[in-house]
């Protein structure tokens, strides 16, 4: 039996910069995660502008930047009819930007620092298997290390179950998971001699898909696919590039010269919806949380706000307590409802190509509408501690 303040499953971007924001607020932590260093993962790899500063305060966006990272300045959309709307981050003058940024290279730096911190102890390889509850209230999990089998548990005054869709934490009494009813599965891959790209992000409403072109080099995106989860995944993977090229003409003669520079990448379904978040002695963060449809690609930005305001809350209340981690919710739901807006509404508009052909002209009609839009989406309308700083 191991004791801790706080223990945190899950070693992902909400886990990790959970680990750190509590750490700087006095809590130690045993940050729990099955995985044994940094693999990919499907991601669009787009940070939304109101995660940058976040990532700033943790120290991580200068060594991400050196290693790769690249702004991103606005959105574009396009219908099938190939109608453009495209917009920029209000602020974008002023320094207001989005960070593509690989993977590897986020989950790798936040990795760097949780090791650098004396506060955290890491247990990679190990699995949690049960989340303890005891008269009604959580005191620790239970963990199983994958390549001895050894069980041990943790008892800790705050569980935080960053496990991301499937959490040990969503049979706790009242979480209740719920998947909406459109099944959509996400693809993803860099694409090298991609032509045409730019500094904005581009989403291309076709039939049944969706894509979202995320630019990491001159000529080089990261390329994600969302579909309606029918067929095999593989297949789809193996048509990956074949699907862009149909998507359009435009897209086709973009990607003559294109080629897949890694392994496509598929998760899903996408999307989960959670009745509570947190409860004595436990709390959510991350997708675990509940995620919105990676759509307008919010779900990093969104762990490290939610991180952020858990990390200020604590250091208000003196304690990782209920109170602490209800504060950091409220934060966390307003600001998902503010980037919900355009989430709903794409989705909205995907389903529908005469819906997103007039909506994408209106954009196109009144781009200062779209553009504050698209400052509620960056996050910039939530709430006064979003404010890129
Ligand atoms: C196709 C696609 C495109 C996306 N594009 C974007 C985008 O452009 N921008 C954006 O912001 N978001 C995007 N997202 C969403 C984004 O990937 C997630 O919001 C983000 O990864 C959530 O981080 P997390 O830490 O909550 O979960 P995860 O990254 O899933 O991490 C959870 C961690 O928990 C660990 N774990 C799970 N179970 C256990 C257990 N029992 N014991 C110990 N460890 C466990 C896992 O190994 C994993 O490391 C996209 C998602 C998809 C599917």
């Amino acid at each position: 039996v191991r004791e801790t303040s706080c223990v945190i499953v899950g070693g992902g971007p909400a886990g990790a910069a959970t680990a750190l924001y509590l750490a700087r607020a006095g809590v130690g932590v045993t940050l729990v995660e099955a995985q044994v260093g940094v693999k990919p993962k499907a991601c669009g790899e787009g940070v939304m502008p109101a995660g940058v500063p976040v990532l700033h305060d943790l120290g991580l966006l200068a060594p991400a930047l050196a290693r790769g990272a690249r702004p991103f300045h606005g959105i574009r959309y396009r219908t099938p009819a190939g109608t453009v709307a495209e917009a920029r981050f209000p602020g974008w003058r002023r320094g207001v930007h989005g960070l593509a940024v690989p993977r590897p290279v986020l989950d790798g730096l936040l990795r760097e620092a949780v090791l650098a911190e004396r506060a955290i102890t890491l247990l990679e390889g190990w699995r949690v298997s049960d989340v303890l509850l005891l008269g009604g209230r959580v005191r620790g999990v239970r963990v199983r290390e994958r390549a001895t089998g050894r069980i041990e548990e943790i008892l800790a005054d705050l569980s935080v179950g960053a496990d991301g869709h499937g959490s040990r934490f969503h049979s706790l009494p009242g979480v209740a998971p719920r998947r909406p009813a459109r099944k959509r599965l996400g693809l993803s891959a860099h694409v090298a001699g991609f032509a045409g790209l730019t500094d904005v992000v581009e989403v291309h409403l076709a039939p049944s898909r969706e894509i979202y072109i995320t630019p990491t080099a001159d000529s080089e995106a990261n390329v994600a696919v969302i579909v309606e989860e029918a067929g095999e995944p593989a297949a789809r993977a193996a048509d990956f590039l074949g699907s862009l090229a149909r998507a359009s003409d435009e897209l086709a003669e973009r990607c003559a010269r294109a080629r897949v520079v890694d392994t496509v990448r598929a998760r899903g379904p996408l999307g989960l919806a959670v009745a509570r978040t947190s409860g004595p002695g436990w709390t959510l963060a991350g997708d675990a949380a509940g995620a919105l449809d990676p759509i307008t690609g919010e779900g990093i930005a969104l762990a490290l706000i939610h991180a952020r305001a858990l990390g200020e809350a604590v250091r208000r209340t003196g304690a990782p307590d209920l109170a602490a981690c209800e504060t950091a919710h409220r934060v966390r739901q307003r600001t998902m409802r503010e980037l919900s807006v355009l989430t709903s509404a794409t989705l909205f508009l995907a389903g529908s190509p005469r819906l997103s052909e007039a909506a994408v002209r209106l954009m196109r009609a009144f781009p200062g509408v779209f553009a504050r839009l698209l400052g509620v989406a960056a996050g910039r309308g939530a709430t006064k501690e979003n404010e890129p700083r």
